[in-house]
């Protein structure tokens, strides 16, 4: 399985509430589920995009409480 068909099925079984929802720009926000590993990803075929969040920008949700 391809790593976007991986995310496919992962986009499809995250509704967006439970979504990761960094912000990448006004269009994309992160659609793997909160507290994933690796990078955020968003959007569908070749509008999918993946993106590491920047350190030095403020969370856009916030951070899961455990
Ligand atoms: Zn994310």
């Amino acid at each position: 399985m391809s790593n976007d068909r991986r995310l496919d099925i992962e986009f499809a079984y995250t509704s967006f509430q439970d979504s990761c929802r960094d912000l990448f720009s006004l269009h994309y926000r992160c659609r793997r589920p909160l507290g994933h590993h690796g990078v955020h990803a968003a959007g569908f075929g070749e509008h999918r995009v993946r993106w590491t969040h920047h350190q030095d920008h403020d969370l856009d949700t916030p951070l899961p409480t455990h």
